[in-house]
């Protein structure tokens, strides 16, 4: 690639991969955030860090497996804290049709009995007769892996410059990619929130290895561990664009849930609790679109972690393509 020079506009997960994808083939890159430090407005910063693309295959297009398996790998590459001891599905006895409707829905995952899941998770030993088993996946700590972007971003000497609120338009460079999440509906009139919220919760009398899926009729809520006593447990995923605080209900949902999958956690301390809006389309997958000097690459929906990696790659080729299209007249000229 020719040293080309890229503004990329938002230092969420998007940004971030696709800044350190297009250092990594040689483009001189920027990136600009308006929260004044990492985390902060972004959308990346609530996500429970799941890479779990066959168990979102019971509820979204294939496209999601294939392209979220690859990311696994990326997330090897460029993340240390990545953790793969796959994940577990459970529910609750009386609705056990509901697993085996979820297990016609996707695949690579193994049906184990109630001595296999004590073997993986000791602390739920007795509480489930079944579950499904997908040791393929893997999750993460995204505040910590977005820390580990922002440190490889500087070894190949990329700045990021926080406190900045910028438009496309207004973006130095050769090429512009925004990558705002949701608020760059002012220029993607067909991009949707859709809230999500979690609990963060801190309890010491139980370790998880593996995040664990409970189905559930309403919300597809999971609990993910993340060391030290942490759980995020997560998330609510709610067609409206409302901002601000997680409400009650959701809050008791949530928590209730943590408290079926295991009684130690009615004693666990609430950390925190967030709320923000998932951008998508209607399709519910992300998409790279170009106008002019401008690529806007966003809907990653609930994929955020799983599927900026393939984002990012999708971004680089096409800036790739337009490079040797710019090269073109200037060889003839030569
Ligand atoms: C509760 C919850 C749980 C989730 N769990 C998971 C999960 O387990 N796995 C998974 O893969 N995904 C998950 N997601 C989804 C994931 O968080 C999103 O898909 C992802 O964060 C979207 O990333 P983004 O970079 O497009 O947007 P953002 O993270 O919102 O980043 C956009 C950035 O652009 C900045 N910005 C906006 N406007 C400007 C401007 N004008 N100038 C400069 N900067 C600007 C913002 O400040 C922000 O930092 C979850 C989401 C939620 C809410």
């Amino acid at each position: 690639m020719k040293r080309h020079s890229v503004t990329v506009i938002g230092a969420g997960v998007a940004g971030l991969c696709c800044a350190l994808e297009l250092a990594e083939r040689g483009a001189r890159v920027e990136v600009v955030e308006r929260g004044r430090a990492l985390g902060e407005g972004s959308c990346s910063w609530q996500a429970g860090g799941m890479l779990a693309p066959w168990c979102e295959r019971a509820t979204t297009d294939a496209a999601v497996a294939t392209m979220g398996a690859a990311s696994i790998e990326w997330w090897s590459q460029h993340f240390p804290g990545l953790v793969r001891n796959g994940s577990l599905v459970v529910v609750q006895s009386r609705d056990s049709a509901d697993l085996a409707r979820f297990a016609e829905r996707t695949d690579h995952f193994e049906w184990i009995d109630a001595e296999r899941i004590a073997a993986l998770e000791p602390d739920l030993a007795g509480r489930y007769r079944r579950a499904l088993f997908f040791p393929d996946e893997a999750h993460l700590d995204p505040r910590r892996a977005l820390a580990t972007l922002v440190e490889r971003l500087a070894e190949r000497g990329v700045a990021i410059r926080f406190g900045v609120d910028l438009l496309p338009d207004a973006a130095p460079g050769d090429a512009v990619v925004d990558c705002r999440g949701f608020a760059a509906r002012d220029a993607l009139s067909d991009l949707r929130g859709v809230r999500g919220e979690m609990v963060m919760v801190r309890c010491r009398d139980i370790a998880l290895a593996r995040p664990i899926r409970m189905l559930h009729p309403r919300i597809p809520l999971y609990i993910v561990p993340r060391g030290d006593g942490l759980f995020m447990i997560g998330a609510t995923m709610i067609e409206s664009e409302r901002r601000g605080p997680v409400s009650v209900r959701s809050a008791v949902e949530l928590l209730n849930a943590a408290y079926a999958l295991h009684p130690a956690f009615g004693e666990a301390e609430v950390v925190e609790l967030g709320a923000d809006l998932r951008p998508a389309f209607a399709d519910n997958l992300p998409q790279v679109r170009r106008e002019g000097r401008v690529l806007r690459a966003n809907g990653l929906f609930r994929h955020g972690f799983l599927l900026a990696p393939a984002l990012a790659r999708q971004v680089a080729d096409t800036l790739r393509m337009e490079t040797y299209d710019a090269d073109i007249p200037e060889r003839r000229r030569a």
